[in-house]
């Protein structure tokens, strides 16, 4: 993509309400617009990030045997009501009627829809075990919206449902997608903990947190230095973090110490909560079973924010490769009156192009400092500084955006430079 083609407008100033690092550098590198409070346009590059996060998600549920549907935003409260969550869910559930009077929600979670279609769509044991999932906004009519995308009132979802026969199958198929929930934050390359977490108001025996190690997380979250235990310590009795710290583990092995974390995935065993509630049953030997189910979530969006928190520098962005808008990033300077400098720079991103090489490149009339400012603030992780000694000596320097380390290639060994 060539800069003059493309939509790059970064800003100077942040917003006075942006407090995380994620969320001035997402406004001043022009990846989101609010146009109210917790409600977001994505623009073309944060888009392109956001599909990226996407991509990782749906590339790891699909090698895992997941099948993605699409599942109406708008859903019926007769649903909530055979649950008993319109009564329970509270405030964020924001309700209308349609010319008819008849109540619907914006969906904030699918659990009572994907019930409704798994009792038409599972008929049998040879139906079992399934997972479903989609990649879908969500609308939740947060109390205090904030951080940017971070915590939004309509937000991008990945939530799975899985239906087994029996509890056996259903925590054979939650250690599964746990599986997958740890090879998708690998492939992302986020510093990620899970923790036991409370259920609430999607309910169900047992769930985990995945949580973004960060400083400015909203979670507290609670680590013995002896064993494997790790809770969100709003599961403890004591809750003042000030006591939690240097406390007997309560698995009995070691003290705990604490960390602060982004919730980037919950999942849940719900056992027979839904199916109990919504009659979702299979016959089995002449008798009627309930259905054991799980749900998984994934907060898309609030993962490109959460790796931003965990990836940044002074100038800006250090996106990870996984997940950066390009792999690399030509910096055209003092181009004006050098046709040669010109149509070698034209020639080196055609042939990246040619290559599959996802290349961005600023050919913008200029002056060095911005370009370079902007190309900081992006955050791809490769320059390719193309100047006059590339004109004269067939020479691109390659910069490192992460440490600024600086090699001086020949314009030839570019492409197998990034095609290994
Ligand atoms: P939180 O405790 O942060 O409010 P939650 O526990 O209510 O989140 P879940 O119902 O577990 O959220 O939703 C699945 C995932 O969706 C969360 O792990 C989180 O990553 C993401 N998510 C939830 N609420 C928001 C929001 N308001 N904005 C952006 N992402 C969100
Ligand atoms: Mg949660």
């Amino acid at each position: 993509m060539k800069a003059s083609l493309y939509h790059f407008k970064t800003l100077r100033d942040t917003p006075s309400d942006a407090e995380l690092i994620s969320h001035k550098l997402m406004i001043r590198a022009n990846m989101i617009k609010p146009i109210a409070s917790g409600i977001y346009t994505w623009l073309p590059l944060g888009t392109l990030i956001l599909k990226k996060v996407e991509n990782i998600i749906r590339e790891e549920l699909n090698r895992g045997n997941c099948l993605e549907i699409i599942m109406p935003l708008v859903q019926p409260k007769d649903l909530w009501d055979q649950s008993g969550r319109s009564k329970e869910y509270g405030p964020e559930l924001l309700g209308f009627k349609d010319r008819n009077k008849r109540d619907f929600y914006l969906g904030p979670t699918h659990e009572e829809i994907i019930t409704e279609i798994a009792k038409k769509e599972i008929s049998s044991l040879k139906d079992l075990p399934k997972i479903f999932y989609q990649i879908k906004d969500k609308f939740r009519d947060e109390i205090r919206p904030r951080f940017g995308v971070m915590r939004a009132r309509e937000f991008l979802m990945k939530d799975a449902y899985s239906f087994d026969i029996d509890e056996t199958s259903m925590h054979e198929t939650y250690s599964n997608i746990k599986n997958v929930y740890k090879n998708i934050f690998d492939k992302i390359g986020l510093d990620y903990r899970i923790v036991s977490a409370d259920s609430g108001s999607i309910g169900g025996d047992k769930s985990e947190e995945f949580h973004v190690l960060a400083d400015s997380g909203e979670d507290t979250l609670a680590f013995s230095n002896k064993s494997d235990f790790a809770i969100n310590i709003e599961l403890l009795d004591e809750k003042d973090p000030k006591k939690i710290s240097g406390m007997p583990s309560p698995d009995g092995n070691g003290n705990l110490s604490l960390k602060k974390g982004i919730e980037v995935g919950h999942i849940f065993q719900l056992g027979t909560k839904y199916s109990k509630s919504m009659g979702l049953t299979v016959q089995v030997n002449n008798v009627l079973q309930e259905i054991f189910m799980g749900c998984y979530g994934i907060g898309v969006s609030r993962i490109v924010a959460a790796a931003i928190e965990q990836n940044f520098d002074d100038d800006g962005i250090l996106f990870p490769e996984s997940i950066s808008p390009f792999q690399c990033y030509i910096i055209l300077i003092n181009q004006r009156d050098n046709p040669q400098l010109n149509s070698e720079a034209e020639k080196l991103y055609l042939e990246l192009k040619k290559n599959d090489i996802e290349v961005f490149f600023d050919d913008r009339d200029l002056n060095p400092g911005v370009k370079f400012r902007d190309a900081n603030l992006m955050g791809v992780p490769y320059q390719l500084v193309m100047g006059e000694k590339t004109a004269d000596n067939q020479t691109v320097e390659l910069i490192k955006r992460i440490d600024q380390q600086k090699e001086v290639l020949k314009l030839n060994e570019i492409i197998n430079k990034f095609k290994s």
